[in-house]
């Protein structure tokens, strides 16, 4: 039995992890500032003896004795990200600090929830873990790819100076139950829009591609990976590597939920990347790991969720 603590742990992916960990028979410390998360995501934990919910921005530093560290926090939503950029590259880079400050004082492991978004707008496909990217540094979504870029690069300096034991993965666009409805990503924004009957917005003409990856896998990896051998720091690839257009995606959603919703073409917001698929090999070779639900499976259950709330 270890103790855990996760940063971000009242969001959407925090609130599985939490669940998991628990049931694994681990304490778990959630900590979150509940800027994007939300205490109905963890409420049917709260009874739990071995769970505790700390309100905290990370931006701050915090004096915890624990085993484990998952840093999660940091909104993830374009919408979100970009709704207060300054706060959002701080969140990435004095969270990093923080958490690693932790780590290094309890000697406690360190996994860094970090994006496929540091490839940008990719010139190689699928992406591998050697690719350095294409991100651009000063545009609206820099806030959120640079800033988990500088904490990728603080979780590597502090391994070579400090000898903290750090592990990075980079997560593909991953979705299920949790989202939030005003979450504002495609697969809620898709799935709550069919469920009401309003239009489904397609950015752009829907030809750019994403690989979307269901939240029980992800949290596996995310284990798994914790869990992996020392010398191994990543990055690691986490993601489902079967591609879809974001008009497939729609067609999909529409067909799967009955609705009667049409589809609306909207403009493409700057930088959106054009294509993205995870190469997974080093997941498949270093920790065993690979993906197991298939979007048609992971929607179905995604849908009944929101049908559920609202
Ligand atoms: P989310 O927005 O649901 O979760 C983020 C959580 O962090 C929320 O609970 C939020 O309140 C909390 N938070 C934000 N700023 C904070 C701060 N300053 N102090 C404390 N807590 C703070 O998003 P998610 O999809 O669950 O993402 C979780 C992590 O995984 C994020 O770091 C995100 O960048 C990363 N990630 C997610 C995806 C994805 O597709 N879901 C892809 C790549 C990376
Ligand atoms: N997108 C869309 N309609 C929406 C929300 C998003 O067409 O209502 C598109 C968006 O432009 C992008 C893709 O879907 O090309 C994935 O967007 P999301 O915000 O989910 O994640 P990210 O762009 O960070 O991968």
């Amino acid at each position: 039995m270890k103790r855990i603590l996760i940063t971000g742990g009242a969001g959407f992916i925090g609130s599985h992890l939490c669940e998991r960990l628990l049931f694994e028979g681990h304490e778990v410390l959630c900590l979150d500032n509940f800027f994007t998360g939300s205490k109905d995501n963890i409420r049917h934990l709260l009874e739990n003896k071995h769970f505790e919910c700390i309100r905290h921005d990370i931006i701050n530093p915090i004096y915890l004795e624990v085993d484990q560290i998952y840093n999660l926090a940091c909104p993830a939503s374009p919408v979100h990200y970009q709704y207060n950029p300054i706060k959002t590259i701080k969140t990435s880079v004095m969270g990093a600090i923080n958490t690693l400050g932790l780590a290094k004082r309890v000697k406690a492991r360190i996994l860094q929830a970090s994006t496929s978004e540091v490839y940008g707008d990719p010139e190689i496909h699928p992406q591998r873990e050697d690719y350095w990217g294409r991100v651009n540094p000063i545009g609206i979504r820099s806030c959120y790819d640079e800033g988990k870029r500088a904490a990728e690069c603080l979780m590597m300096d502090y391994r070579r100076q400090n000898h903290v034991d750090v592990k990075i993965v980079r997560i593909f666009n991953t979705y299920g139950p949790r989202m939030a409805v005003s979450d504002g990503r495609v697969v809620s924004n898709f799935i709550v829009q069919a469920l009401r009957g309003d239009e489904i917005t397609v950015y752009g003409q829907g030809g750019q591609t994403r690989s979307f990856c269901y939240v029980d896998d992800l949290v596996e990896g995310l284990i798994r990976m914790m869990n992996s051998e020392k010398d191994f720091a990543g990055p690691v690839n986490l993601g489902t590597p079967t591609e879809f257009t974001i008009l497939e995606l729609a067609r999909m959603v529409i067909r799967m939920t009955g609705s009667a919703s049409r589809i609306v073409f909207l403009p493409l917001p700057q930088d959106d990347p054009v294509q993205r698929r995870p190469d997974i090999a080093l997941a498949r070779e270093k920790i065993g790991w690979e993906p197991r639900v298939p979007l048609e499976e992971g929607l179905e259950k995604t849908i009944a969720y929101f049908q559920q709330v609202l």
